[in-house]
């Protein structure tokens, strides 16, 4: 059984998380999608709940896929998941750089046990963004080919509350 974690904020989640969750479906038996929740940054749009629900929904009819939520660190929740790897999306060289360097330090506080899987979205998807997304949609632009529609409908009911 090969199980993988994808970690990430998902403020909310796009279509380039999507894709990447995509093709792990394709490669792997399993994918946990985990929230991860930094005490350390408040300016999020939506709640750990409500970003898990969101996913929940989306992966809904999908038996392979589970979504979770932790403050704990990415590699003890890979461990504790039973997973052997962690999943992350590429999406230039700034991720590349952060990422080798947490490919390392996790390799070794796991002794190992957990090793990083890169990949790449799409070409549609490439420079896809939370942070992005929720840019264009405060300047009231149409979002719709960066996120799903149940994710607009989420972010237009946070404006008008
Ligand atoms: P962000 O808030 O920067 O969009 P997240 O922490 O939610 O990032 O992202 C989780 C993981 O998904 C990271 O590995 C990130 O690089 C990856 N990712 C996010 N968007 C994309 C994309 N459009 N293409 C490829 N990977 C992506």
């Amino acid at each position: 059984m090969t199980r993988v974690l994808y970690p990430g904020s998902f403020d909310p989640i796009t279509k380039g998380h999507m894709n990447i969750v995509d093709q792990a479906i394709n490669l792997f038996d399993s994918v946990v999608i985990a929230v991860m929740h930094n005490p350390a940054k408040k300016e999020n749009m939506f709640t750990v709940e409500e970003r898990v629900n969101l996913i929940k929904e989306l992966y809904k009819d999908h038996p392979n896929v589970e979504v979770i939520s932790s403050m704990d660190a990415t590699v003890d929740v890979a461990i504790n998941n039973n997973c052997n790897a962690i999943i992350r999306g590429l999406r230039s060289l700034t991720d590349y750089d952060y990422e080798v360097q947490m490919n390392q330090f996790n390799k070794e506080i796991s002794n190992n046990r957990v090793s990083t899987i890169c990949l790449f979205a799409d070409k549609e998807y490439q420079f896809v963004s939370s942070s992005m997304v929720k840019e264009i949609f405060s300047l009231n632009k149409d979002i719709s080919r960066y996120v799903d529609e149940s994710v607009i409908k989420k972010m237009q009911e946070k404006k008008n509350f």
